[in-house]
């Protein structure tokens, strides 16, 4: 069991590993100068059990100690005073933490990642600009939490949906190799995917350059000063026979009139 927690007063996350206690030890005098503590989880891949500092965080509070003291990263041995379960809202289910330690002395709380993802059922997929938590079995997102320093806080879920969650049909079209309107609708349809973001009648650049089957027409720069100086002439076959049974036309389009 190893843990990587804050070296005292630096409010960052020492690379030492460190064990449990069986007896706790004495504070070190630098735990008695706490910087302000922020209430703000933080994913800890290095940690053993989710950690807490105040007990007033948590959801559910029991006397039991799963274990007295917890050793951190400079060797140091921190009490546990209580245990207890808590909380982070998402929009889509709640995500438990289930025996939280309470260490008054720890500068940062701690999500042990491992414990994490089992009692929620879920992974979290890291990345450089945060972390994303998602459903096991569906891949849905649960949680999406942004940050741009070293650690990886649990921001709390916005009132305005995420990114995810508001992506418009435009975006989807993008990200899914510029299907046409009747696929999205029926991939919305199908609930695979949400266009939950306001519609915009949104035409594709990509899609009018790349599935035009028609070349387009550039601008002229002829000039006639009388009929007939230059004749434009196209041959085109229907598809379908006319009334007359003719398939192929020819127009001649005067330059200076545009008669044709
Ligand atoms: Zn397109």
């Amino acid at each position: 069991m190893h843990y990587r927690l804050p070296h005292p007063g630096q409010g960052i996350l020492g690379p030492a590993p460190a064990i449990y206690s069986s007896q706790p030890t004495t504070l070190p005098s630098a735990f008695s100068i706490m910087p302000p503590q922020d209430p703000t989880w933080h994913m800890d891949t290095g940690a053993s059990s989710h950690l807490n500092f105040n007990a007033s965080n948590l959801s559910t509070i029991f006397d039991k100690r799963l274990f007295p003291s917890v050793h951190v990263g400079d060797g140091k041995s921190i009490p546990v005073t209580n245990t207890g379960h808590s909380i982070i809202p998402s929009h889509h289910r709640p995500l438990h933490l289930h025996n939280v330690l309470v260490t008054p002395n720890i500068i940062k709380n701690l999500i042990f990642v491992r414990q994490f993802t089992r009692d929620n059922n879920c992974t979290i997929e890291f990345d450089a600009f945060g972390f994303s938590v998602k459903d096991y079995l569906t891949r849905h997102i649960l949680l999406r939490c942004d940050s741009s320093g070293d650690l990886y806080p649990v921001t709390k879920p916005s009132t305005s949906p995420i990114a995810f969650l508001s992506t418009s049909a435009s975006t989807w079209h993008q990200r899914l190799g510029h299907p046409g309107d009747q696929v999205l609708r029926s991939l919305v349809s199908s609930r695979f995917i949400s266009c939950n973001k306001e519609k915009t009648s949104h035409i594709c650049h990509a899609c009018q350059l790349g599935k035009h089957v028609k070349l387009p027409f550039h601008s002229s720069d002829s000039i006639v000063e009388h009929r007939f100086d230059i004749i434009h002439s196209d041959l085109w076959t229907s598809l379908i026979i006319s009334s007359s049974g003719f398939k192929y036309y020819v127009l001649f389009l005067d330059h200076f009139s545009h008669y044709l």
